[in-house]
């Protein structure tokens, strides 16, 4: 099987609608997530709001219930909600519809496993098996149920559920002000509201499901310009952006100043350490920064690195049954007693009760950690060649500490270093952060050589 061109990539299958994701396409990939699941299963649907998304669901709903399985429709939902509803109301799985951060060009297909997690990279492979040796599942028409059955409350369910997890009477007497940006996406039906039930009052931008978003899905220091002069400007306690399907999350300080996942993941997990008492390890993929271990190892919290991709990281921790939280450094956030998986909302919510009880703005909460001089470099180039640097580089830092897992990350006092292939482009990723820009400048120009002299040979 390992030799079959891969379908999904770090999170579901994605693609230009139209072009990539061509009508016959999505019908064979829904044929092939249909005989994936056993004859009969119940499997709940859910869409975010995209180009295309509406053709893709009619064609995923009909290809599905022609190969025997019981389609629900749980209409426009975060990616999390759906998640949760499969995994509290008993089904046997989930079809998300979404191209989560992507372009608005591009749109996609994840698929949820019982457990409300997307499946693991074993059942990739069989979706892919079928889908590629066209094994599909051929029904006897007196066997199908040909209905679809409307599934409301997906969205109420999973606010609730949220609401349960955190001390909402110690956020209400605080009456904050946060600004939320859904980038015009399924964020909207759940985030407003969560915030209102604890008492916030909510300023929203890119909340029409009718226009265009003023920004790209993907929030980041770049994309987040514009909605963090408007937290500023509106004076808010904090910002808060989603991504299209809103499983990211991505926070603003009421200064205007945007950090990425891993910085307020570390907040997150201090908070959930100290004042929830709770216990275990944490989960991240090896691109957050040191700056998580430097942190957290003071409170005898432990540190697990992984490859990098939230479906690795939520079946790592969903395995070992010990873990306090999970993140990514790019805004996704996992709280297990809740689910395994990212969730804006609920990271949100866990954001507000750590300020609540901090009694601090939320830059002074940020201003705790260390500052650092942030590269983030890519070089196009093969697999193969991004694989004889990645070999070179271990042997140059082979004093230092080194994490293996996906790529190579070296760990010195002053410095961090990752040098990795992409999970999706033929291109080598180069993250560094340093003490100080001459440090990091001197780290860069020592991978940079062996860049050079690789690809001059
Ligand atoms: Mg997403």
């Amino acid at each position: 099987m390992g030799f079959l061109k891969r379908l999904f990539g770090t999170d579901g299958v994605r693609g230009v609608i139209a072009s990539e994701l061509t009508p016959l396409f999505i019908a064979k990939l829904a044929w092939a997530i249909g005989s994936y699941f056993k004859e009969g299963s119940r499997i709940l649907v859910g869409y975010d709001y995209r180009a295309g998304g509406d053709a893709i669901k009619n064609i995923l709903m009909g290809v599905l219930v022609l190969s025997g399985v019981k389609v629900y429709d749980a209409g426009y939902t975060p990616t999390p909600a759906l998640q949760y509803a499969v995994k509290t109301e008993g089904f046997d799985g989930g079809v998300m519809i979404t191209a989560s951060h992507n372009p608005p060009e591009y749109n996609g297909i994840k698929v949820i496993g019982p457990h409300g997690v997307e499946v693991g990279r074993d059942e990739e492979r069989v979706i892919e098996e079928i889908f590629w040796s066209e094994k599909f599942r051929v029904i006897d028409w007196r066997s199908a149920v040909w209905s679809v059955e409307k599934y409301s409350g997906v969205n109420d369910l999973y606010v609730k559920a949220i609401l349960e997890h955190v001390d909402k009477d110690i956020i209400v007497k605080k009456g904050f002000k946060v600004l939320v940006d859904p980038v015009n996406n399924v964020g909207v039906f759940t985030t407003p509201r969560l915030l209102r039930e604890l008492g916030v009052k909510p300023v929203v931008i890119n909340g029409d499901l009718n226009y265009e978003p003023t920004r790209p899905p993907e929030p980041t220091p770049e994309t987040l310009s514009n909605t963090a002069q408007v937290v500023k400007a509106c004076n808010c306690d904090f910002g808060v952006a989603l991504d299209g399907d809103a499983d990211r999350s991505i926070f603003i300080d009421e200064q205007g100043r945007v950090y990425w996942g891993d910085r307020s993941a570390v907040l997150l997990a201090k908070h959930l350490k100290l004042y929830k008492n709770l216990t275990g390890k944490v989960y991240t993929g090896v691109s957050s920064s040191v700056l998580v271990e430097d942190i957290l190892r003071s409170l005898g919290v432990e540190v697990i690195w992984l490859k990098v991709g939230s479906v690795d990281i939520a079946h790592a921790m969903m395995r070992a049954g010990d873990a306090l939280c999970g993140f990514e450094e790019n805004g996704g956030f996992m709280y297990p007693p809740h689910q395994f998986v990212r969730d804006g909302a609920m990271t949100l919510a866990l954001f507000l009760e750590m300020l609540a009880t901090s009694g601090r703005r939320v830059s002074e909460l940020f201003s705790e950690l260390p500052e650092y001089y942030i590269v983030k470099k890519k070089y196009p180039m093969s697999r193969d060649v991004a694989v004889r640097i990645i070999d070179l580089v271990k042997e140059e830092f082979k004093s230092e500490r080194l994490i293996t897992v996906d790529g190579v990350k070296v760990i010195s006092r002053d410095y961090w270093v990752l040098v990795r292939p992409s999970g999706t482009e033929p291109l080598l990723r180069v993250m560094l952060e340093a003490k100080s820009e001459e440090i990091a400048k001197s780290i860069l120009e020592r991978v940079e050589s062996i860049i050079k002299e690789v690809i001059k040979s």
